[in-house]
Parts: structure tokens; sequence; C-alpha cells
């Protein structure tokens, strides 16, 4: 029996375990990533905007949160498979067919890219689908690429792109781009960028590598084809939330709902981070949130001790 199960070792399940760890609980962190982390890994731009602490990218940041783990008492168990969790009765069933309890249990699983869903996507990872523009635009300089989405990240990447690519693909369902008023400002004086409103990527296509992709325009009859070496797709992300569907309250998104304590609409159970958190995905939020939850946890056990 443990105080505390977190699911989850990105910053915000971290920083739970950390503040946990202080405060006396007992604590273990199931994390199913080979790595502690999330999303600090696909952080290539710099992180200036986490109070006190500066970094090149994700993996400088993690480099610091890691170097803590060592010294600290949390058990933190990586590469770790979940089978099935009970939230009511705090139970954490492992793949390895191990059974786990806890008194309180915290979600801190965040968010992942929302997927296209269309042919190639998968194909073509490392084979021309392009992770971050920050990272890969100095690879990609010299080719012609295609950019998916319409929000903050995808005309950002956009920019990135057209710095080095002769021309730059933007595909957008909707009718008007949802980035802030500064990137569209900026889109429209880059002449190398075309913008598709309305209409859908509906196919990534190639041999060895991308060579080309597929669009259909709403108003479009047929789909007509670019020819790009290269095709980056921010179309959101999503919540990790499908081991516990149908056991707590969620948005209409799938983010679990939460009151000012960081508890779920079952009592003890905790959701932290992007997971819970729609509006403010960041690092600070979710350290800041992990911190919410371990103090809460740790003065209810206290009460009833
Ligand atoms: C490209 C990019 C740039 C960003 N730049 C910034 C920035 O400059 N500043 C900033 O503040 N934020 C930035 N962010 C956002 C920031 O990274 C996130 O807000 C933060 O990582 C959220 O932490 P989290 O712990 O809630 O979730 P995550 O980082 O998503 O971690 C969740 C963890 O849970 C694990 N997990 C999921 N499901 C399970 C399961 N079933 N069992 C066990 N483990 C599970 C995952 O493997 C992962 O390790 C950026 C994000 C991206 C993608």
């Amino acid at each position: 029996m443990h105080d505390v199960i977190i699911i989850g070792a990105g910053p915000a399940g971290l920083s739970t375990a950390f503040w946990c760890d202080e405060l006396g609980l007992d604590t273990l962190v199931l994390e199913q990533a080979e790595e502690i982390g999330g999303q600090l890994h696909r952080v290539h731009n710099p992180i200036n905007n986490y109070l006190g602490l500066k970094a090149h990218n994700g993996k400088e940041l993690l480099d610091r949160f890691a170097a803590e783990v060592d010294g600290a008492e949390f058990d933190l168990w990586t590469q770790t498979a979940i089978d099935s969790v009970e939230l009511r009765a705090k139970r954490v069933s492992l793949a390895s067919g191990e059974e786990l309890q806890a008194i309180a249990i915290v979600i801190a699983t965040g968010v992942r890219p929302r997927e296209l869903g269309v042919p190639g996507e998968k194909e073509f990872v490392g084979k021309g689908i392009i992770e971050s523009a920050t990272r890969d635009r100095d690879l990609f300089a010299g080719n012609d690429v295609c950019v998916v989405g319409g929000g903050d990240a995808a005309v950002e990447n956009a920019l990135l792109l057209a710095e080095g690519c002769p021309t730059v693909t933007l595909v957008h369902r909707g009718k008007k781009l949802r980035a802030r008023p500064e990137f569209r400002e900026k889109l429209q004086g880059t002449h190398c960028i075309t913008v598709f409103t309305e209409s859908v990527l509906t196919r990534i296509i190639g041999d060895e590598r991308v060579v080309a992709v597929e669009i259909q325009r709403k108003q479009g009859i047929k789909p007509f084809q670019v020819a790009v070496g290269g095709v980056l797709i921010r179309i959101g992300v999503e919540p990790n939330t499908a081991l516990f569907a149908g056991q707590l309250e969620t948005d209409e998104k799938g983010y679990i709902l939460v009151n000012n304590q960081q508890e779920s609409s079952v009592p003890m159970v905790f959701a932290i981070g992007d997971v819970s958190n729609p509006l403010a995905p960041t690092i600070s939020s979710a350290t800041g949130a992990g911190a919410t939850a371990a103090k809460v946890i740790a003065s209810r056990l206290n009460a009833s001790s």
C-alpha cells in the first residue's frame, strides 16, 4: 500500500513526486516511456518562461529535473505498462500482472499530438515528416514543404520553415487561421507561403521519402497534388485519458475536470498538468498544480491519521 501513486513522469508528475517526498509521503511514480520527461523531449525551442530557470531546450531543463530524481526518496518505475486502473478503489493493475494499491492517485498523463489519420502519416516518420521547424529547418532548407494546421504552432512553424524553404504550403481545414494576430501579419508579408483554407490534406505520397501531398479543397471537385519534400503536422493535442474512460468527469474534449485543489470528481483522485489544463498547458502550470495536489493529499492524510 502506497500513500500516493502518480501516473506519468512529465513535469507535473515529477513535481508532485518531489513535493510528496518532501512531505514524507510514500510515493510511487509509474511512467510508460523508457525515460522521464514527457513532452520536454519534444521541446526544441529555448524555454524562457519558467521563472528563475532558462534552458536552451526541453532536454536541458529535463537534465536538471533528472539530476534531482537520483537524490529523491520516491520510487520511480519507467517502462511500466498499466493494464487498468480502478479509480474509486485506488487500484492499479500492471500489464505484468502486479496489483498496486494507494490511498490517493494522481493522474499526470499529459497530452499527445493529434493525428491526421491519413495514408503516409506513419509510414514517412523519419522520411520527410518534420517533427519541429526549430530543430529541423536546416535539414529541410531548399525543399518545398507543407504545414498542416491553422493555430499558433502551425503558423509559427510555417514561418520558421519559410526562412530556408523555397515554398511553404499551409493547409487549414477552417475558414480562418486561428493563430495570434502577430503571426497572421507576418504570414501576409511572407510571399513564399501559400495558404489553403477550408482544405484538408488527404494523403502523403512518396516512395523512399515524401515527394508530394494530396489536398482536397472544400469547394473543389477533385483533390490535387503539391510536390513537397517535407510535411509538418500541427493540428492540436489530445489528453491521455483512455485508461480512466467513464470513471471521472471530463469536458467534451476529454480533459479531466478538477476543482481548485486539483481533485477530480472521484475523491482522492487528482489530475494535474496538461491532462486537466487545456487553457494554460505550460511547464509552470504543470509543476504548480503538482505542488497543490501534493499539499492537499498530505493535509488529508495527516488529518485522518
Ligand atoms: C514543441 C513544444 C514546445 C513547448 N514549449 C514550452 C515552453 O516554452 N514553455 C512551457 O512552459 N511549456 C512549453 N511546452 C508545454 C510543456 O511541455 C507542457 O505543458 C508540459 O510538458 C506538461 O507536463 P505534463 O507533465 O502535464 O505532461 P507531459 O509532459 O505530456 O507528460 C506526461 C507523461 O505521462 C506519461 N504517460 C501518459 N500516459 C501514461 C500511462 N498510461 N501510463 C504511464 N505514463 C503515462 C507520458 O509518457 C509522459 O511522460 C511545449 C510543448 C511542446 C510540445
